[in-house]
Formats: C-alpha cells, structure tokens, sequence
C-alpha cells in the first residue's frame, strides 16, 4: 500500500510485528552478541546483513533512516552525528584527493566552509557558481576531474531555491551526480529526488527533529545513478575495495544499495560520525509530527513575510513565496505547498535599527539556531559574521541592518504582535 507523506511521516520505517514494541525501540547497546565466529565472520564479509558494532549501525538508526528515505522517495538511506556530517559523507563518498566538485554559493556558510576550505586541505577542489547561473555558465564549471555537483533547495540563510533541473541535468550531462541538502523545505514540502537529484541531506538538527533537541544529519540515495556505467570516474564504487576485502560496492550491491554500503562500512567505519540512537529516537518522535508542524511554520513565515514586506521600517523582505522575491518563481515550480518559516529582513535603519529591532522581541529569542518548533532570530552583522566590516558584510550580501528570523510552531498572531511592537521600537 502506498500512503500519503503525512501517513509515513508518522508510520513509515519501523513495522512491528505480533508482540513488539509500538513504538520505535532504543537499541542502547554497542555490541551485539554472535553463537560463533563463523557467523560474525559473514557479517565483517558482507555476505550477511545484521549488526556487530554501533560505530557503523545501529537498529534504531536503521528504522528512522528507512522512514527517511521512504519520506524522500529513496532506496536506502543511513543517519550521520549531524548535517555537516551528512555532508561531508556525501561528498568524500565519490570524491578523492585530485578531484573537483561544483556547488551552488548560495549555501549554509558550514558547508561553505567545508567545501572551500578543508576539502581543499584534502585535495578536493570546489569551483562555486550562482545558483542563477545560466546553464552555459554552470557547463563552464566542470572540470573532468568533477565528481559531483551540489546545492541547497532552499539556501540558509540567503532562502534562493534551486533550479534542481537545470543543476540535475548539468550534472548529469558530465556523467556525475547531484547532491541536494533539502534540510529547510523538507520532504514535506519538496523532494529533490523528484526532479532528479540523486544523493539527498539532511541536517535533522532542523525541522525534522523538530524541536532544537538533537543534533543530526541524514544522507539519502535515490537508487538511480548509474555508477558502471561510469565506472572510471568512481573507482571507489567500481573496483575492489582493498580495504573491505576487495568488494566492489557497484557489483555486488547495485544501483541501490552501492552508495550508502559504501559510505556506512567505509566513511563510518573510519570516520565514526554515527547518530546516538538515543538522538534518533528524539529525531523520529519530530518525524512523526513533521507534516503538522510544517505546515504551521510555513503559514506563520508566509504570514511575517508580509507584515514585513508593508512595514515602512523594512527596506527588503527575503521570502522566496512572497511575489517579487528573485527567487518567486522557482519557488511556485518546486515549493507549491509552502517553502519554511525563516524569513529574512534589512531594516531601514541599518545595524542601529537591527540591534534596537532584536532588544525589543520577546516571543523570538536570539540564537544561532533555526527551524524548530520556538521563534527565534539572529543578527548575523553581530553575531555570526561578527567579525566582518560593514563593507566586507556587504559584499557578502548581508546587510549590517539585517536580520533572519525563524517562525516556530506559536499562534500567528502572537508572531505578529510581537514583531509590530518590536518595529514599533526602533
Ligand atoms: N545544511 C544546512 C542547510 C544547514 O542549515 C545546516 C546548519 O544550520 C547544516 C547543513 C549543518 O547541520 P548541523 O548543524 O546539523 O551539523
């Protein structure tokens, strides 16, 4: 039977059988016991599947994953410690050192960071192109050396979506795939999988747990990338594995299962970023109101967007489903059902303003954080890019007046009075 995404947001994953738990069971363990040798010896071999050690997988992890890629429309999907490392798998899982990856630049500055600054201390070298590039300018991005592309369908913070076919059709006219962090719009409100990304992330520290109670990060993979068939290019999925007893991940697991086999008994194994399963029980009891919740942050977004966008005090508004915003019509292509609750603002007055603007909300509080159930709001000209010079902020695209504001699950018109009474103050 294939039910709708509400109903797999609360059911998908976790199938009891007669007598078991209801609920998603916490596997607390580290180890896992074995009758004899020979049997563990077939799971180290790949030859039979169960778990041996919580460093690479872990029962609670497997049945929150399986609900994810379920939710994303992928075949197999595994949860990392958090979404930098999701990020970080998906990339390192196709491209070594010598290697080039080309990424949208409107992204969230970690991943920024990670793609242009310490991948490249790896040797892997990422070449950045607008994510409104026409699609000669991002043909003129590829090197033969590139090994994927990557984007975010709704940047944080600049909120510009994606064109996801005209990067999934660049990426795939140059043999590679495409890997979309789809942390702010959800699986509720776009699937990236869809229009034809290949590799999905998420950081679930947001909107799917839900409720800023867990860091976390998943990767999913679609099944559908052909690696044989471009067999020279990924090595590490097409020939033997010397460091697993020469598998070869693309031949004996298939489309569907080479990806996260590959990321889980290597990247894991080695690099050790695995979820605790006490964070993806937290990240479940999110998921399973996650359809609910969405639709509460994209109606209050929607709704501050606008107040914002009539307020003499604003001089621009950042809400891709607000007509006029550059990033308007993408967003009615691939958002139709709403985008996310964190919206953008310059103030008129600049940082005075801002600084006046945030002293003055009570209902959002100020953190680093976005995307949970809690209003919150952030001055990145004096927090996050506090040590940038209003010229330098500016040339960064963020203005020393603006300010990113992310509408939790509250009533609306609590958000709104709150937010008049602080404009009010400045
Ligand atoms: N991807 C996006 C779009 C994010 O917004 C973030 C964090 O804000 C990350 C990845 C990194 O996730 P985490 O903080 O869970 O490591």
């Amino acid at each position: 039977m294939t039910c709708s995404i509400d109903t797999r947001c609360v059911q998908a994953g976790y199938v009891p059988t007669n007598g078991e738990p209801r609920q998603v069971p916490i596997v607390q363990s580290t180890t896992f016991k074995y009758d004899s040798s020979d049997a563990m010896g077939r799971l180290f071999d790949l030859e039979d599947s169960g778990y041996f050690y919580t460093r690479l997988q872990n029962p609670t992890n497997d049945h929150v994953a399986a609900k994810i890629a379920s939710l994303e429309g992928g075949c197999a999907a595994m949860l990392t410690s958090s979404g930098q490392a999701a990020n970080f798998f998906a990339v390192f899982n196709l491209a070594a050192c010598g290697d080039h990856v080309v990424a949208s630049s409107t992204i969230y500055g970690g991943t920024f960071n990670l793609l242009a600054h310490t991948l490249r201390k790896m040797g892997i070298e990422c070449s950045f192109v607008s994510p409104f590039c026409t699609p000669e300018e991002l043909d003129a991005a590829f090197r033969p050396t590139t090994k994927c592309v990557f984007g975010e369908t709704l940047a944080n913070p600049a909120l510009t979506v994606l064109d996801i076919e005209k990067f999934a059709r660049a990426a795939h006219d140059h043999g590679v795939p495409l890997i979309v962090d789809n942390t702010f719009p959800t699986p509720v409100n776009c699937r990236p999988i869809e229009w034809g990304a290949d590799i999905v992330t998420h950081s679930t520290t947001k909107y799917m747990d839900g409720h800023g109670a867990a860091v976390g990060g998943a990767i999913v993979d679609a099944g559908r990338f052909d690696w044989m068939a471009h067999a020279d290019a990924f090595p590490g999925l097409t020939r033997p594995d010397d460091s697993y007893h020469g598998v070869v991940y693309a031949e004996r697991f298939g489309r569907q299962g080479a990806f996260i086999t590959k990321a889980t008994t290597q990247l894991m194994r080695d690099f050790g970023s695995i979820q605790s399963p006490q964070n993806a029980f937290l990240l479940n009891l999110g998921l399973e109101s996650l359809h609910v919740r969405m639709a509460r942050h994209c109606a209050n977004g929607r709704a501050l967007a606008e107040l914002l966008a009539g307020s003499g005090q604003v001089a621009r508004v950042n809400y891709p489903s607000l007509p006029g915003d550059p990033s308007f019509e993408l967003a009615q292509k691939y958002l139709p059902g709403g985008s996310c609750g964190v919206v953008s603002c310059e103030l008129a007055g600049g940082r005075p303003a801002a600084e006046r603007f945030m002293a003055a909300l009570k209902i959002f509080a100020i953190e680093t954080h976005v995307a949970d159930a809690r209003s919150c709001c952030l001055h990145p000209a004096s927090s996050t890019h506090r040590q940038m010079t209003d010229e330098e902020l500016a040339h960064a695209g963020i203005g020393a007046g603006m300010v990113r504001l992310s509408c939790g699950i509250e009533g609306t018109e609590d958000l709104l009075a709150d937010v008049r009474q602080a404009l009010d103050a400045i």
